[in-house]
């Protein structure tokens, strides 16, 4: 039996305007090696569809997109931050990726995020 549970976990940007909601137990961190996952510098779990809410802010933030435009790198228009992002894979499935800095309550340090080989994609 696991010890951990996939709660819903509320979470927002720094100036509020994107709040979410992600359902993980915080067992599967990551950090990427791709261009933009270095430099942004986040700890992130992979959500899938039934798994990500967004709360409010749809229309708060700025949608960036480079290379094949596969992915929605999103950030907040008023303070930068990227709360989380999305993308569809080859099946048409959508898999949220969300920033667990962003998320309440969470203390990243004693997390153990393995290495996600996301610049291989
Ligand atoms: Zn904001």
């Amino acid at each position: 039996m696991s010890t951990t549970q996939a709660t819903w976990r509320h979470g927002s940007c720094h100036c509020g305007a994107v709040e979410f909601e992600v359902r993980d137990d915080l067992t599967k961190t990551a950090t990427g090696n791709c261009s933009i996952c270095k430099r942004a510098g986040w700890v992130l779990v992979f959500a899938k569809a039934d798994n990500f809410r967004l709360l409010k802010g749809e229309h708060a933030q700025t949608d960036y997109q480079f290379g094949k435009k596969n992915a929605h790198h999103r950030f907040c228009s008023t303070c930068g931050v990227r709360a989380y992002g999305e993308g569809k894979g080859k099946d048409g499935t959508v898999t949220y990726v969300v920033n667990v800095r962003c998320v309440d309550g969470v203390d990243v340090s004693k997390l153990t995020p393995h290495a996600y080989n996301c610049e291989a994609m």
